[in-house]
């Protein structure tokens, strides 16, 4: 796996004061690899145009590859066909259209809309003001003591008044990843659509949409080697015929008159105007290389360095590692007692150790924790066993600098 690391321009070009970069903020986003880069220069240098309008060659060859780029998410993520697979801005934009036109038209006043204590606020925000704007309730299904979803408390929360389960695959601040078949199983016993928040989920294991039978789901392309701006909003096809376009303009109609528009169909219904063709043709490239390297081995290495990362930082006393027994994630994080988690990123930083610090936009969870913040530091390919050693070094001094 450490070859791998070769595959990443930024590794041999990135030096602060002659210091290698350090990449732990996998979690936020991932470095691109060269076929990523490469496909979209191509794209730009060698076909560029408009999709699904011209006749002429780059416009064909650009329309080509932006539908290739559907097909190879689909089978990405195991959907059945083409149709179910919308290209967002990413996870964030693809909750508020689920919002827009999946739930805000059925909410009433009363109605329960379900998300987790862990929710990033990309998968909570977007649920909480629809609420407000219907006098419908959020309500919160609790974490227990190890950190993971009580599933017994979901259990007894699903009820007729509630009108979508909205729950993230993997806690983007503790790692915990949650059991998507239990809680999907669980709820549709009781009549009720699941939207995943995936964005953690695809280097962790092979998604497969219709094996966990999810109603909805989303991931982004920039934590999965591919470029920002491109997202994934998968819909179980007959939920998205059902539901009014994401948004209106060119390219997702069949006719248009003074009285009246005739919607084209799935997909483009719902991807109104010119879309982010470069970030399809960069995400397909990413996908690629995920499967040239393999899914699960991806999600094996971040988690056997998760496992090795709490070995070492275990032996740091005043450390506290949070949902330390995590497993099959590459997320981790700690606090310090008696050092700001600010101080430890700034500290970290100049040593060229890239990590996060904060709330993470996860308040609620940060609230039910009673604590400010953490330090995260996640995993990817191009990570090491040193590198976690360096790490647990730089802690060390960290801790007789501070104390
Ligand atoms: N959900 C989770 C679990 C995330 O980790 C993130 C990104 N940190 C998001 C949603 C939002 O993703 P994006 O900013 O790419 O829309």
């Amino acid at each position: 796996m450490q070859s791998l690391k070769s595959e990443f321009p930024i590794f041999e070009t990135a030096r602060k004061e002659g210091k290698p970069l350090i990449f732990l903020d996998n979690a936020s986003t991932t470095q691109k690899p060269h076929c990523v880069i490469d496909a979209i220069s191509g794209f730009y240098t060698g076909y560029y145009a408009n999709v699904g309008r011209g006749l002429y060659w780059p416009a064909t060859a650009a329309s080509s590859s932006y539908d290739q780029a559907r097909e190879k998410v689909r089978s990405f993520i195991g959907a059945s066909s083409k149709k179910e697979v919308i290209f967002t801005s990413g996870t964030t934009d693809a909750v508020n259209k689920v919002v827009n036109s999946f739930l805000l038209p059925q909410l009433k006043n009363g109605d329960e809309v379900l998300v987790s204590e862990m929710e990033h606020h990309s998968n909570f925000v977007p649920w909480q003001q629809a609420c407000e704007s219907k006098g419908a309730q959020l309500k919160v299904i609790p974490l227990d003591a190890e950190l993971n979803l009580n599933l017994s408390q979901l259990a007894s929360m699903l009820t007729s008044k509630v009108k979508i389960l909205a729950i993230t695959a993997i806690s983007n601040t503790l790692g915990v990843k949650n059991d998507l078949k239990s809680i999907i199983n669980l709820a549709h016993q009781h009549n009720i659509k699941v939207f995943v928040d995936a964005a953690q989920l695809p280097l962790s294991e092979k998604i497969d949409v219709q094996k966990i039978d999810c109603d909805f789901l989303a991931f982004s392309g920039h934590k999965v080697f591919g470029p920002t701006g491109i997202g994934v909003l998968y819909g179980k096809q007959a939920l998205l015929e059902n539901m009014s376009p994401l948004a209106y303009g060119g390219g997702m109609v069949q006719k248009v008159s003074i009285d009246e528009t005739i919607m084209a169909d799935l997909p483009s219904k719902h991807e109104a105007g010119t879309p982010n063709i470069a970030g399809a043709i960069g995400l397909a490239a990413a996908i690629d290389f995920i499967n040239l390297v393999g899914v699960e081995e991806i999600g094996r290495y971040g988690a056997e360095l998760r496992k090795y990362a709490v070995k070492r930082l275990s032996e740091i006393e005043g450390l506290t590692l949070l949902a330390k027994e995590a497993e099959g994630t590459a997320i981790l994080s700690f606090t310090m007692e008696g050092i700001h988690p600010h101080d430890i990123a700034a500290f970290l930083a100049e040593k060229g150790i890239a990590v996060r610090a904060g709330h993470h936009c996860t308040h609620p969870l940060m609230h039910k924790l009673d604590i400010g913040g953490t330090v995260r530091v996640s995993f990817n390919i191009y990570n090491s066993t040193e590198e976690v050693d360096l790490l647990k070094n730089t802690l060390d001094e960290i801790k007789s600098f501070f104390l």
